[in-house]
């Protein structure tokens, strides 16, 4: 099954995402962590898109694109696979079109004022890539990861001035995707305020091949 995760910064699809994927043993594929990962281990990539990342604004669609069809060009997708935060532009929309077909794309509902609430809160941890926050989802020990005990951080583009950006960016270049999708038929909307577990519950009988 072929999904796209589609919504504003903050709605929750990394955290369903990881929720849901070893149910139908597909893969989660982030361009956020995929380009987290790689500023972190320096790659020429990392290099030239650190800066990007830090102040919100969207990598050139033309480095992202080539970025996802080679990573869906890998064994591992042969059940399918969760695409979040890809696409994010109307290009990439096109372009994902021409090399593979999606079954469904699921559009997280939340307000802005929701999603500030919850980015400032959210604190990751890098290794695991678990998701927590301080008041919705605390690790059991206070600033430390419950799967590995690393400590927990805040991301870069998860301080104020860059949220705000990240929602204009959204605004203005990712939301015309939703109409894009709805036109094609493939959009299901999903109420993205409640807990995780509740959305996540909500999700899975929308999924039927
Ligand atoms: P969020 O959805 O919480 O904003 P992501 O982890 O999906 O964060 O993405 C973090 C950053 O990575 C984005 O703000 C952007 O700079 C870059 N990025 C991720 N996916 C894309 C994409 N499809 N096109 C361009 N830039 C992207």
């Amino acid at each position: 099954m072929n999904l796209i995760f589609l919504g504003p910064p903050g709605a929750g699809k990394g955290t369903i995402a990881i929720m849901i994927k070893d149910r139908f043993s597909i893969p989660h594929i982030s361009t956020g962590d995929i380009f987290r990962a790689a500023i972190k281990n320096e790659t020429p990539l990392g290099k030239q898109v650190k800066s990007i990342l830090t102040s919100g604004d969207l990598v050139p669609d033309e480095i992202t694109i080539k970025l996802v069809e080679e990573r869906l060009a890998c064994d591992d997708i042969v059940n399918g696979y969760i695409l979040d935060g890809f696409p994010r532009t109307i290009p990439q929309a096109k372009a994902l079109g021409n090399f593979t077909h999606i079954d469904y794309v699921i559009n997280f509902v939340i307000n802005r004022e929701s999603i500030i609430k919850r980015l400032s809160g959210r604190r990751i941890a890098k290794d695991s890539g678990k998701i927590y926050h301080l008041v919705n989802n605390p690790p059991k020990r206070e600033g430390f990861c419950d799967e590995t005990g690393e400590p927990l951080i805040q991301r870069d583009d998860d301080k104020e001035e860059a949220v705000i950006n990240r929602l204009d960016v959204y605004e203005k270049q990712t939301a015309p995707l939703i109409d894009y999708y709805s036109t094609m038929g493939l959009l299901q909307d999903i109420d993205a305020a409640p807990s995780p577990k509740v959305v996540a519950d909500s999700l899975i009988p929308l999924l039927k091949l």
